[in-house]
């Protein structure tokens, strides 16, 4: 049984509907999935229901934006009670802030002579979780840019004329959240930072995992990953990091965590009493 811990919905930048997400992970033959979409868990429900109709296990999930020393990080949530009203609160925060910053971004891209209009956007992304990638599909539909590549190489891109940073929570406040909602906290795709830096200050803020395997990593890139967990006593985690089409393909089924590394996770839920682990949410 293999399973993959980190696909994206329609609920923040995936193009595929939670139900859509569970089908194409049953038909690549996973038996355990979790949604983790973008500082959001408003997919999770639907997701969960789908799961259990498809005898697929599932672990409800979030991916939330994180600051470590100025650097922006993502921290993969998992297990947690997705009912949690402080979880919920905060996420809220977040979700408001992404609302903001596409008007801002829009502003920007309207300064720089591009006729873009915010309305636009929001209907491409017809979520509480809007992002770049909604900010670069309506650039496409609108005749701006050929491809979501250049809209992102153009201007959306970390420094680039219309980047506008995300709202981050600081890192160290973000695992305390993800505990304080019975979860645990997994640090994503660790080989696409520019360093190890934050890893000391994580682990001492009580990390739980690594996601040593995903779509982006070298195979050398996840053996110096598993090294890394096993050194730190870590967790380890892995997934596709699918968006549907978002980039070009469906990534869901090129990663595979091997069952016991996610039995480890969820004997890990069990003993911190986490709620959930069959329940719906
Ligand atoms: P945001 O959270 O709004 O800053 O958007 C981050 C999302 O944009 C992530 O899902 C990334 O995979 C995606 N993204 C970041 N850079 C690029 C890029 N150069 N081309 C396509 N997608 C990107
Ligand atoms: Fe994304
Ligand atoms: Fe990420
Ligand atoms: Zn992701």
């Amino acid at each position: 049984m293999f399973a993959d811990l980190h696909l994206h919905s329609n609920f923040s930048d995936g193009t595929y509907r939670p139900e859509e997400v569970v089908a194409a992970g049953r038909q690549h033959g996973l038996g355990a999935l979790a949604l983790t979409d973008h500082d959001t868990v408003e997919g999770c429900a639907r997701f969960a229901a789908a799961c259990a109709a498809a005898g697929v296990e599932y672990l409800a999930g979030a991916e939330l934006s994180v600051e470590y020393g100025g650097q922006e990080y993502h921290l993969l949530g998992y297990g947690f009670d997705a009912g949690h009203p402080r979880l919920l609160t905060e996420l809220a925060q977040f979700q408001a802030v992404r609302q903001e910053r596409v008007l801002e971004m829009v502003a920007r891209l309207n300064r720089l002579g591009i006729p873009l209009d915010a309305a636009a956007v929001f209907r491409v992304a017809n979520c509480q979780s809007p992002g770049r990638p909604h900010v670069a599909r309506a650039l496409v539909e609108g005749g701006h840019c050929r491809t979501l590549d250049e809209a992102f190489e153009r201007f959306l891109k970390i420094h680039r004329p219309a980047w506008v940073p995300t709202n981050k929570m600081a890192a160290a406040t973000a695992v305390a959240l993800l505990h304080e909602a019975g979860g645990l906290a997994v640090l994503a795709h660790p080989g696409l930072y520019r360093s190890d830096d934050a890893l000391e200050a994580l682990v001492a803020a009580g990390l739980d995992g690594l996601e040593c395997f995903h779509s982006r990593h070298s195979p050398a890139t996840t053996r110096h990953y598993l090294a890394t967990a096993a050194a730190h006593g870590l967790l380890v985690t892995g997934g596709s990091d699918c968006h549907g089409m978002n980039k070009g393909k469906p990534l869901i089924g090129s990663v595979q965590l091997a069952d016991e590394h996610y039995r480890r996770l969820r004997a890990r839920l069990n003993e911190t009493g986490a709620p959930a682990s069959a329940g719906p949410i």
